[in-house]
């Protein structure tokens, strides 16, 4: 499996899910928290429209989802985060590449106070490459988050993490998309997985299989094609983001999860992240608000 370093976020090293065999074995029932779209920088630039963002909130409710999860008995056993971790693009001209440069920062020291014993998994996406990624988008990616097409054990269940940007813009990295249709096809299935388990950015959909192309979603003939080869493959749950409200709806016996961002809230559902609980038989979830008001103002 392919490495990348990743020296300012130590928190994302999760060697030892990949490589230690023990972590194959179902070991009892255990939990996990999914989140998304951090997103630093947004609520300044896209819901208050400052020339000069700021990411304080964004800081303060990712520092919430951090204190909530040090405090939680038993630990998760990791935080994902279903992408856009920060809200610059990194390809639009200096002051973007500025900004995006010191959103990485805060990102990074924020995450030195998450619990040692938890571990950071980050999804890529369309703020992480751009909308169309270009082959420096990517590799300034890989060099600060990690790799972005895996897999990881945690008690005896298989995790996927794929890229949404490759189904977004098949034709922009083709190399890239294609080593990704190669990872659906041969290395998701595994017989020997209590469940497996899916965490893309977009959602293939964001209630009902049959909705129409929109920005949230992608585009429908890919949607299925995918669908049908998770499902083939033994996948049953697809966490995603991207949408900044809670969604989601089920494609024959898979469920889609669609879950709210950690940032800036664009519904009904104010910042929260979701508590995963995986038993022998299923996987179950609930989404936990971090306030009543999805009021910006009284971030
Ligand atoms: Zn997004």
């Amino acid at each position: 499996m392919e490495k990348f370093p990743i020296e300012a976020l130590p928190a994302t090293d999760i060697t030892d899910f990949q490589t230690n065999s023990s972590h194959r074995e179902w070991m009892g029932p255990f939990t996990f928290v999914c989140g998304a779209d951090t997103q630093f920088g947004m609520i300044d630039n896209y819901h208050l429209h400052k020339t000069e963002p700021n990411w304080d909130k964004e800081i303060k409710l990712t520092r919430e989802s951090i204190h909530r999860i040090n405090k939680m008995l038993p630990k998760p056993k990791f935080y994902i985060i279903c992408g856009d971790m920060l809200d610059a693009f990194p390809y639009e001209g200096l002051r973007q590449k500025d900004l995006r440069a010191k959103q990485y920062e805060d990102f990074t020291k924020v995450f030195q106070e998450l619990d040692a014993d938890v571990k950071l998994v980050c999804v890529c996406g369309n703020h992480d490459i751009g909308d169309v990624p270009t082959q420096a988008t990517l590799n300034v990616y890989r060099n600060q988050f990690g790799a972005d097409v895996f897999s990881f054990w945690v008690g005896g269940v298989k995790f996927c993490v794929i890229n949404s940007q490759y189904f977004e813009a098949p034709d922009a990295l083709p190399q890239e998309t294609k080593r990704q249709l190669d990872f659906i096809a041969k290395d998701i299935a595994d017989p020997n997985a209590k469940h497996i388990v899916v965490f893309q950015h977009i959602p293939f959909f964001i209630h009902d299989p049959a909705e129409e192309k929109e920005y949230f979603n992608l585009d429908p003939e890919f949607r299925i094609k995918i669908l049908d080869q998770l499902r083939d493959a033994g996948v049953k749950y697809v966490f995603c983001g991207h949408y900044h409200r809670n969604a989601g709806g089920v494609y024959k016996d898979l469920e889609l999860i669609v879950t709210s961002a950690i940032g800036a809230p664009l519904g009904k559902d104010p910042s929260g992240f979701r508590i995963v609980n995986v038993t022998e038989e299923k996987i179950s979830h609930e989404y936990i608000p971090f306030r009543n008001s999805p009021d910006i103002g009284e971030i």
